[in-house]
């Protein structure tokens, strides 16, 4: 019997799409997805270390394996992501029962590392300091049939001094657009209907082969594939966020009306200490302009608050332009020092009372926007890709959920038994509630398509590293939804 495995994922989108490419590797190698997570032969951490206590949360699961290990010593576990890049041989000193650390930069050495740690009866810890082997040219065990990550490059050149990715990540890496177009139609081959596009900063994309406008040319062609009929992507960054990209969205029309702008403070003091090159005045010109050429573009952001030094005017500034800006959707952190990071050893480090206090004033500033706009969609028809795993209350509410155009999440009530994930169906919107909106009565059309189909049947695309253009088929995945941006210093939705 072959050995199973299981993939526990920590932090952003770029750590979801990595550990598909684990998955596919493991299974490549001749493992099984296991049924149940908890009886696995091999577990698989990807960890994040944006997040706060990240380290403590890890060494705490690694904890809870340790008798399951003693009572089966040929389990396996392996450590990888961000928080394996930083601490590296720490992890086995503190946790001396885990086999395999690898690093971000050598994903492609798992299974090879497991095999090395099984023959030789001791850790392996292997740790690159830049990128071997690009992690789209990996298998994948895609998580939807009907929608896929798809990255455009690696790393970051940025030096945000609150972010501990560049140093862990590396600089930019990208992608040919050839490649990246090549995986985009595999997967519409295959019946997915949706991509993302990934990077730590997608507007830089091109810096490393000397096209500027390289981002939105690449806007612009995947509007040229056909079947492909939502294009999203995650996260633009400010500085670098150009006229042609906006044309590129609002002229390419399966170019989502959707745009994640991270502010992280409205104030110009605070957005310098950051190191953040752009002014509060050129983050509000950018709405103005994206709003003017996509009128119903839903727009969200991410806001730190309380990051050292930040005085009660600093904070204004930020709910003034949060005011202005009026975000669809805002993800909202407290600041709280990263080690390793610049921003850990600056003077001005607040009482937590003070940045709680601030954070609940902007939450409930942010969550009165929020509803305003979604009350605004009220007897709106809407166009809603069905997927799964949005919906907590679905089974007791007999209802189904999924992204409008916008990115905004709905909740329906289907009418009839025929509606599956990865269908599309239009409703009209009878309630706006601060974070999804309702349709309560049945849908009014209905389209079943072939990501439908394949999610109905427990098929799933890619597989097969794109390179080599060989899509394959699986087994359904279950659905662990965990999505945030890039570029926030904690990723918890
Ligand atoms: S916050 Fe985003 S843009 Fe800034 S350094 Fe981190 S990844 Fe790069």
């Amino acid at each position: 019997m072959s050995r199973t495995y299981a993939v526990r994922t920590y932090g952003c989108q770029m750590n979801v799409h990595d550990s598909e490419r684990m998955a596919g590797l493991l299974e490549q190698a001749g493992y099984d997805r296991a049924a149940d997570p908890d009886a696995a032969d091999v577990v698989v951490f990807n960890t994040c270390a944006v997040r706060e206590n990240a380290d403590n949360k890890l060494y705490g699961n690694l904890g809870h394996l340790r008798p399951a290990k003693q009572a089966n010593p040929d389990m396996q576990i392996a450590v990888g992501g961000c928080l394996a890049q930083k601490d590296r041989d720490t992890i086995v000193k503190r946790a001396p029962w885990v086999d395999v650390v690898f690093g971000t930069h050598n994903v492609h050495a798992l299974p090879t590392l497991l095999d090395r740690a099984r023959h030789n009866a001791r850790a392996e810890v292997e740790i690159a300091e830049s990128l071997e082997v690009f992690p789209s040219t990996l298998p994948a065990r895609r998580e939807s049939a009907y929608a896929g990550w798809v990255s455009i490059s690696v790393g970051c050149n940025n030096t945000c001094t609150f972010c501990i990715v560049p140093s862990l990540r590396g600089a930019e890496r990208d992608r040919r657009p050839g490649d990246v177009l090549a995986e985009v139609q595999a997967l519409v081959a295959d019946g997915v209907l949706e991509v993302t596009l990934l990077g730590q900063n997608v507007n830089a994309y091109g810096v490393d082969f000397g096209d500027r406008q390289a981002f939105s040319k690449l806007l612009r062609a995947c509007g040229g594939i056909d079947g492909l009929e939502r294009v999203r992507f995650t996260s633009p960054h400010p500085r670098d966020f150009t006229s042609d990209v906006i044309a590129a969205m609002a002229e390419t029309p399966n170019v989502c009306p959707q745009l994640h702008m991270p502010l992280q403070s409205g104030s110009d003091d605070v957005l310098r200490r950051m190191r953040r090159s752009y002014r509060s005045a050129r983050f509000l010109g950018i709405l103005s302009d994206v709003r003017a050429s996509i009128p119903d573009a839903a727009i969200s952001t991410d806001i730190i608050v309380g990051f050292p030094g930040e005085t009660d005017a600093d904070f204004e500034a930020t709910l003034d332009v949060v005011r202005e800006a009026r975000f669809a959707q805002a993800f909202t952190f407290q600041y709280s020092p990263r080690p390793g990071t610049p921003a850990a050893s600056l003077d001005g480090q607040l009482p937590k009372h003070v940045v709680q206090e601030r954070y609940e004033r902007l939450v409930a500033l942010q969550e009165e926007i929020s509803w305003a706009g979604n009350r605004a969609q009220e007897g709106r028809e809407l166009e809603v890709l069905v997927s799964t795993g949005e919906g907590r209350k679905d089974g007791a509410t007999r209802r189904l959920s999924g992204r409008a155009r916008d990115g905004r999440l709905v909740h329906f009530a289907p009418g009839s038994d025929g509606v599956r994930p990865g269908d599309v169906v239009t409703v009209r919107i009878d309630y706006g509630a601060p974070h999804h909106l309702l349709a309560a009565d049945g849908v009014l059309s209905h389209r079943r398509t072939r990501a439908g189909d394949a999610h109905e049947i427990g098929l799933r695309p890619g597989g097969a590293p794109t390179a080599l253009g060989l899509p394959s088929i699986g087994a359904p995945p279950a659905s662990e939804p965990v999505v945030s941006a890039c570029s926030t210093p904690e990723v918890v939705r």
